[in-house]
């Protein structure tokens, strides 16, 4: 039996599709991810919502040396993202040339495959960022 008041929003495919945060009922302010304090008041009184999926570039990194596994693809742009609701998102920025980048470019959410099959034939999704056109 499941109540109405533990709503199964995390599971994996909510997860993967949908970007998913806390919204302080104290002091209003959002968050990404899971969490049971607010990280700007301290207050418990926190509620899962579904952030903005737009936002801009707040501040950005070229990495030019990728980790083990990612030797063949280049230089990629890391991003932290200022969403249109106030909560901040750190991910990969896509589809723009690392010359092309600049603070307070505007974005969306997409979903890219951000791993390779493991043994068990999973591949791995996540949330990337790129350039609303
Ligand atoms: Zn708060």
């Amino acid at each position: 039996m499941s109540s109405p008041r533990s709503p199964r929003i995390w599971q994996l495919k909510d997860i993967r599709y949908r970007l998913l945060g806390v919204e302080c009922n104290k002091c209003n302010k959002r968050f990404l991810g899971k969490r049971l304090v607010c990280p700007s008041c301290g207050s418990r009184d926190l509620k899962i919502v579904e952030l903005s999926r737009t936002g801009k570039i707040y501040s950005y990194t070229v990495v030019h040396t990728p980790p083990r596994g990612r030797e063949n693809y280049g230089p990629y742009i890391i991003a932290i993202i200022e969403l249109d609701d106030g909560a901040r998102a750190t991910g990969e920025v896509v589809d723009v040339d690392p010359s092309e980048v600049e603070i307070g470019m505007k974005v969306e959410m997409v979903f890219r495959r951000i791993g390779e099959e493991d043994r068990a034939g999973i591949i791995y999704y996540g949330y990337k960022f790129r350039p609303i056109l």
